[in-house]
Parts: C-alpha cells; structure tokens; sequence
C-alpha cells in the first residue's frame, strides 16, 4: 500500500489525482462511501464521483482556482452514491505535481440548509399572510368610513327634516325655538336688532268650511312661498302653527318692520287666489332691552289681537 494506513483509514475520504483528474488514489471512507472497492475507483476521473451540478461546477472553478493559488478551499460538492447524492466540504492542494483532495460529510450543512430554508419559507408566509390581512383591514376601514359618512349625511337629512313643517316646506316651530334663542342673544350680547312678525289668516276658518280641507292646505302652502318670497336670506320664515307663521327680520328696526309688514299684508291681498281672496293681519314687535322669548312674542301676539278686532288685513306695532 503506497498509501499510509493512517490517511487510508482517517475518518475522512481522501483521494489523490494527476493533475488531470486521473484518481491515483481513495481511501476507504471514499470507496465505503460510493460503493465501489478502492482500486476500482483508480484510474477513473474524479468527476465522475460527482452529480451533474457539481461536475459543472468543478469543472469551472476547480482547475483555474488550484492552477492558481495551488489550493482549493471549502467547495461544497454533492457525491454520487451508492445511497444517493451525499453533500461533502472538499479541500484540495497541489502537492509534488499531483493534486490531494480531503472531503468531509455535510449531513449537518443540508440540515442547516433545509432549517433556513423552511424559516425563511415560514417567514414569507407569514409576511403574506400579514399583508393580506392588513389588505382586509384596510378594505373594512374603508368601508367603515363610508359608512360612517352615509350615517352622518342620513342624520344630517334627519335633522334638516326635524325642523321643516311636511306641509308647507318652511322650518317648523322647532326651528323657530332655535333661532329665536340665538337671534336674542346676539341682541343682547351685540346689540344685533331684529323685528319679530306674527301672522295669521283672516277667517281662515271659511277657507275650509266652504272649500274643505285640502283647498285650505293649498291656501297655506301658497301663502308659505308667497312669505317665502317676502324674506331675505338672514330672516327666518316658520309656520308657528295651524294658520299661524311668524317671521324674524334680521337687523330690521320696528319702525321698518311696520312698512315691510304692510307690504306683505298688501301683496297678499292683491295676489290670485284660485277659490276665494285671502287676507292676513299682523302683529310687530321689536327687540327690546329686557326681552325674552315669551316677551317679544306677547307683544307681536297682542298687536295681532288688536289688528284683529281693529278689522282684521291690518298691521298692528306693540
Ligand atoms: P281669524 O280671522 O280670527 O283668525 O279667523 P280664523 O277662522 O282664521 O281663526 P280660527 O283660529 O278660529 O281658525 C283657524 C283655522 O285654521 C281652524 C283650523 O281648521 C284651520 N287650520 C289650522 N291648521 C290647518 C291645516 O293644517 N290645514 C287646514 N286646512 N286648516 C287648518
Ligand atoms: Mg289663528
Ligand atoms: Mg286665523
């Protein structure tokens, strides 16, 4: 045995090639390994112990490495078998003109290997996972959102129509509660003046004895747009109830309001009703210094009751 017994029996392969591949020698590990006697692995080319992919690889990088620096270090390499392909760690050097290559197992390597492998897979599973569940968050909360802005536009919806009378369209007595609080208050606070108009229909109770009932709900959504058109866009027209609308001018002296009454009460009078003329009597009320909701309107209420007894199709200031 050219060989020393040491090398021939070492716990790891070992062969030794011409430098043309040529194996001179394997040890026992390496015939124990590919399952063929030692001396049947002479003369065969090392390659040919290796599987395809690492025949390709040596055959590029081995020769000009080893040419190079004389030594080759840590290739990893898969052996063909006779149990299958075996992954190896392989060293190799130049030494008197023929090349010595150690190899050493890596069961450990593909288990490390396959360890990352499948981490790395889990990884990325749960990064998908991760992503589509923030997709589905998102694609909730925005929904959420729009829901959340129909519900705020159908309570606003809500509350527009809490404060409008369903037959005439005007704001309602809610309204009217409101802004009758508001409107004193600027008063109060900013000397903002205001005028407060009662108005109610002349023998309305007629309107529908003689024509029913229907035709007096036309006649107040008629005289509801015609007020309409009367007030500016900081006035606030409301039906107070039944034939009863009142309306607040906005920084309108008392004095001024009389005259915007009038006028009111004279279209009125003068417009085409369809069935029978209609008339409407007023009562004025400024904002005064000590003036509360009830106040202001008590003394509108009065002044109707007076154009009322006075005649009725009149104006009356208090
Ligand atoms: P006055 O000149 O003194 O105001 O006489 P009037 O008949 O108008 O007064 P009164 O308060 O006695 O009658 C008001 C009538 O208005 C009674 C009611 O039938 C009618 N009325 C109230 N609300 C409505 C309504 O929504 N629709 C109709 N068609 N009539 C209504
Ligand atoms: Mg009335
Ligand atoms: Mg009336």
């Amino acid at each position: 045995m050219s060989m020393d017994t040491q090398l021939y029996y070492a716990p790891c392969g070992f062969i030794m090639t011409e430098p043309d591949g040529r194996i001179i020698e394997a040890n026992e590990m390496i015939s124990g390994l590919i399952g063929e006697r030692s001396s049947e692995l002479k003369q065969r080319h090392i390659t040919s112990l290796l599987t395809l992919p690492s025949k390709l690889y040596f055959q590029t990088y081995f020769s000009p490495v080893i040419s190079m620096y004389k030594k080759v270090d840590e290739m990893y390499l898969t052996l063909e078998t006779s149990e299958g392909p075996v992954p190896v760690l392989m060293n190799a050097q130049e030494r008197d003109g023929q090349y010595e290559y150690i190899f050493v197992k890596m069961k450990t390597r593909d288990e490390f290997e396959n360890g990352l492998i499948s981490a790395k897979l889990q990884v990325e599973k749960i990064l998908e996972d991760t992503d589509n569940a923030n997709g589905e968050l998102q694609k909730l909360l925005s929904e959420l959102e729009s829901k959340r802005e129909e519900i705020i536009e159908a309570n606003k919806r809500l509350e527009d129509l809490a404060m409008i009378d369903p037959l005439t369209s005007v704001k309602n007595r809610r309204y009217y509660e409101e802004t009758l609080s508001a409107f004193l208050e600027k008063f109060h606070s900013e000397s903002f003046i205001f005028s407060y108009l009662i108005i109610d229909i002349d023998h309305f109770k007629k309107v529908n004895d003689e024509f029913g009932h229907p035709v007096g709900d036309q006649v107040l959504q008629d005289l509801a747009w015609k007020l309409e058109q009367e007030v500016r866009k900081d006035d606030v027209l409301v039906r107070f109830g039944g034939e009863e609308f009142v309306i607040l001018l906005s920084g309108i002296s008392e004095k001024l309001a009389v005259k915007i009454a009038d006028r009111m009460r004279q279209n009125i009078e003068s417009s085409d009703w369809p069935h029978s003329p209609i008339t409407i009597s007023i009562g004025v009320s400024g904002a005064k210094e000590m003036d509360t909701k009830e106040s202001i309107f008590k003394r509108a209420d009065e002044a109707l009751y007076y154009s009322k007894g006075n005649g009725r199709n009149q104006v009356t200031l208090r």
